[in-house]
């Protein structure tokens, strides 16, 4: 893309500072809200486009995003390959697809995500892709925040974020006593 991402959500006003608590249970004095760069539509398909050019696997048959965060990078990236675009969302605490969303077995996918924090929504993503018998190709993400990715397939993000992160019981904004905002999209658990 022509500017430089991390510009980009600054611009946006999308990179905020506080105390969050991310969807992976962490504490951060960081969150990164990508929805706020994606209400722009036209940077939302320019990202879409970017992150499908980072895409070097073979063609996936879809895209399937874990909802909130993946569902409009998810439809963009899938959009700019040319193929279907799905979602698993939450019930019950578990990924799962609904709306009659399906895929025959044997289907490659490619897992898009807006953030990778700790990678768990997408091996959770992945888990209910292996279970319909769906392959999954790879992963996609606009930011990866994680130590290290470490999926067992291939992944790809347009920005890297190594951006603090607190286990809950050493936080020391906690123990400053600064309140916790949750901003995610996913219920704590
Ligand atoms: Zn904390």
């Amino acid at each position: 893309m022509k500017k430089d991402l991390l510009e980009t959500l600054k611009e946006k006003g999308a990179l905020l500072g506080g105390h969050f608590l991310l969807s992976s249970g962490l504490h951060s004095p960081d969150y990164v809200q990508c929805a706020l760069a994606l209400k722009d539509t036209a940077l939302a398909r320019e990202l879409g486009k970017d992150l499908a050019s980072l895409w070097k696997g073979e063609k996936p048959d879809a895209v399937l995003s874990p909802a909130m965060g993946g569902l409009i990078i998810g439809h963009e990236t899938a959009a700019a390959l040319g193929v279907d675009f799905l979602f698993a969302e939450r019930q019950e605490g578990r990924l799962t697809l609904r709306r009659g969303f399906s895929l025959p077995a044997g289907s490659r996918v490619v897992i898009v995500e807006d953030v990778f924090t700790t990678g768990k929504s997408t091996m959770e993503t992945e888990e209910l892709a292996r279970g319909l018998g769906i392959k999954v190709l790879g992963a996609l993400s606009m930011i990866d925040r994680t130590a290290k990715p470490a999926f067992p397939f291939p992944s790809a993000s347009l920005l890297r974020l190594a951006l603090t992160v607190y286990e809950p019981a050493v936080c020391p904004l906690c123990a400053g006593g600064a309140p916790l905002v949750k901003p995610g999209s996913r219920t704590a658990r």
